[in-house]
């Protein structure tokens, strides 16, 4: 029997499925350093993570490259799905949840803004035909709203960001909170986002964009809300290689790679 202590030091392990912005690193047909590295870190298939806690087994965001995520990382289980915004980049391997409902032999819950689980039900719409084609994905969507909610024995409690005008959220579950592809965090959602063990938030480049958090951003956000340790994902090439970043971070942030594996 491990120590009480230990076993609670043990109760999550998040997995980093993809780190990359929306066309992935490298970029095809860039000829930049960042792109033509040949660091393993450098290669980031489109944001995507898969987090185990309480028993279950959660995917935050099927990205498009769903599929080589999960045999890269030999995942066969999957409990539910956590849906940041409806963007392809984040949405895009849905149909790729098939060969999990095959093996675990039961539908797959997603959970999201209704606004999301509106745009799923249009753009999959062979999935939610009365009469389907068999083989289809078999998915449940359940809109989430602001409140916390419960998978099986998991408190989520969704946190409102916008990416640009877009409500878009992240999750917090116990003391690790999932925020990608957010430009503003009000007070009010910050103050959700106290206390944490592990944040992973998006830091897309060194120059300020639009819709997304740049690296000074981002490292602005995790001084304020201070958690123990912050990750850094959603990527651009325009960031900078992976070796050269990782030097000129504070102590405590990190960046993500496609890969890494962390217990909180
Ligand atoms: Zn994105
Ligand atoms: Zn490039």
């Amino acid at each position: 029997m491990l120590p009480l202590q230990l076993l609670n030091e043990m109760k999550m392990k998040l997995t980093f499925l993809g780190t990359g912005t929306s066309q992935g690193v490298p970029i095809i047909g860039c000829n930049c350093e960042v792109c033509e590295s040949n660091n393993p870190k450098d290669k980031r298939l489109r944001t995507s993570a898969f987090l185990e806690v309480d028993n279950n087994c959660l995917l935050i965001d099927p990205g498009p490259d769903l599929r080589q995520q999960l045999l890269r990382q030999k995942i066969t289980h999957i409990d539910a799905i956590l849906v940041t915004h409806e963007h392809k980049d984040h949405l895009g391997g849905l149909d790729d949840i098939r060969p999990i409902n095959f093996l675990m032999n039961k539908p797959m819950n997603l959970y999201g803004l209704k606004r999301v689980m509106k745009i799923i039900e249009k753009d999959y719409d062979y999935a939610f035909k009365t009469f389907k084609y068999p083989g289809v994905p078999n998915l449940i969507l359940n809109p989430v709203f602001e409140e916390p909610f419960f998978i099986n024995s998991t408190q989520i409690t969704p946190i409102s960001v916008k990416h640009l005008a877009l409500p878009i959220l992240g999750y917090r579950i116990y003391d690790f909170a999932y925020i990608t592809d957010a430009s503003f965090i009000s007070d009010k959602e910050k103050r959700k986002l106290q206390n944490l063990d592990l944040l992973v938030l998006n830091a897309l480049r060194i120059k300020e964009h639009y819709s997304h958090f740049n690296l000074a951003q981002a490292l602005q956000l995790i001084e304020e809300l201070a958690p123990a340790r912050a990750y850094l994902t959603h990527i651009s090439h325009e960031l900078g290689n992976h070796e050269t970043v990782s030097t000129q971070l504070p102590e405590n942030v990190f960046l993500g790679y496609d890969g890494l594996e962390i217990q909180i």
